[in-house]
């Protein structure tokens, strides 16, 4: 951990292939592995070796990636999943038992307000969204069913950035741990653990591959967890009938968590990363760090160039010295705003539908984390599923623009909403 981020995002989990010699990290295009006897294949089947079995539960190009992910963000292990949602799933898997609770923030991506709501009920989970601003409303809804407290570093699309180490100590003094959804903001910008947090959630899909090229996501965890101290993670302190009563937290100490996550919720939930979506996003890391800082630079620009103009009425972004949130940006994210942030048009919805149309170089798209400048308009397309009131509470409302600024020049991207806004 003594090289600096930028040298960790290129070399990190990475090393020439032993076997071939290969400098870049071949992708292992297989299904399944050999076992050399029958007592490498118990070792394996009994998790007294890890290894590889099939690729479902693990391969040899996404642990490459689970390493590199796992140093970025300072945890003991990381584990490969299908999808930002699929490392949410089961991370909440391996937590929660039917009828049990988190508490959230209510500014989240708006993907996130859908699984944490409907997808939670048909399993008999309840989320209790909050005002996480004040970190009394998260401690005010915590009751003895809950499981765990769930943010983002920086909220998707609201630019809203939370007081992680009040709020961790809010979910730690109910012997509760954190999880925080790093996506936006990386580890180019935040550490959560650093702050407190427990464990991390990534969609890789967005700025850690940065191409969009690829759907993809990883578990970090800290290690940092007590499972044991308050008896409410039966998956992790029970003996477990599928791995011979074998007891998580027991056999595996630190590890506990995170094995249990790929032992249990890969394996019997199923949502595999694809190696080939792995070696992708480990290509576009190499460039997190420089790419992470153009994103910023042109955003700040571009939200400041958006402020004075006649059509737009408000800018959200935490980048900026007077935004209401650049206090906690410079605590939790250097200063940096991340690349993404959304504006209110004065046209109202009609504005907002006409902005995303008119566009030639942004690309109208419900994605985040291109190198392309990318634009939504959230209330007709990813935040169409929630009624009004939810949608102003998730930084959603009729008139909100939400951009996710590329790595072009400056100029250009000025020129097109330009262009854009004199059709509005
Ligand atoms: C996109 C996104 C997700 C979901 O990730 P997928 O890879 O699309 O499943 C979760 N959280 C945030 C903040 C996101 O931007």
């Amino acid at each position: 951990m003594s090289q600096k981020l930028e040298t960790r995002t290129v070399h990190a989990g990475t090393a020439p292939d032993p076997v071939s010699k290969a400098r870049i990290t071949p992708i292992s295009q297989t299904a399944s592995f050999v076992f050399d006897d029958m007592d490498h294949a118990s070792r394996l089947f009994n998790l007294e070796e890890f290894g590889n079995i099939y690729s479902r539960i693990g391969n040899p190009t996404n642990a490459v990636l689970e390493a590199k992910v796992a140093d970025l963000e300072g945890g003991v292990m990381g584990l490969g999943v299908g999808s930002g949602h699929a490392a949410q799933l089961v991370v909440f898997h391996t937590l929660m038992e039917p009828g049990c609770e988190i508490v959230a923030a209510n500014k989240l991506y708006g993907g996130s307000l859908n699984q944490l709501s409907e997808a939670f009920r048909k399993m008999s989970w309840t989320t209790r969204f909050v005002d996480a601003d004040d970190p009394a409303n998260v401690a005010a809804a915590i009751t003895d069913k809950t499981r765990a407290v769930f943010i983002e570093s920086l909220a998707n699309p609201g630019g809203v950035v939370l007081d992680i180490a009040a709020i961790a100590k809010v979910a730690h003094d109910a012997g509760l741990p954190l999880i925080v959804d790093n996506t936006m903001a990386t580890p180019a910008l935040c550490r959560p653990i650093e702050h407190g947090a427990d464990i991390v959630v990534h969609s890789t899909t967005k700025f850690l591959n940065g191409h969009g090229n690829s759907i993809g996501g990883v578990i970090v965890d800290s290690g940092n967890t007590d499972w044991v101290r308050t008896g409410k993670y039966p998956t992790l302190t029970e003996p477990n009938p599928s791995y011979h009563g074998m007891v998580f937290a027991e056999a595996l100490g630190e590890l506990g968590f995170i094995v249990a996550c790929r032992a249990l919720g890969l394996r019997d939930l199923g949502p595999a990363l694809a190696p080939m979506n792995a070696f992708l996003t480990l290509t576009g890391m190499e460039t997190l760090a420089l790419r992470m800082e153009r994103h910023c630079d042109n955003a700040l620009a571009l939200a400041k160039w958006l402020k004075s103009h006649p059509k737009v009425s408000w800018v959200s972004y935490a980048g900026m010295a007077d935004d209401p949130y650049h206090g906690l940006c410079q605590t939790y994210l250097g200063g940096k705003g991340g690349g993404v942030f959304t504006f209110g048009l004065k046209g109202g919805y009609d504005a907002g539908a006409k902005l995303v149309s008119s566009v030639e170089l942004f690309s109208f798209l419900a994605n985040i984390g291109d190198t392309r400048s990318l634009i939504i308009h959230p209330a007709s397309s990813t935040h169409r599923q929630l009624d009004d009131e939810a949608r102003a509470a998730a930084g959603a409302g009729p008139d909100v623009v939400r951009v996710s600024v590329g790595i072009e020049h400056i100029d250009d991207i000025i020129a097109d909403l330009a262009q854009a806004l004199d059709k509005v």
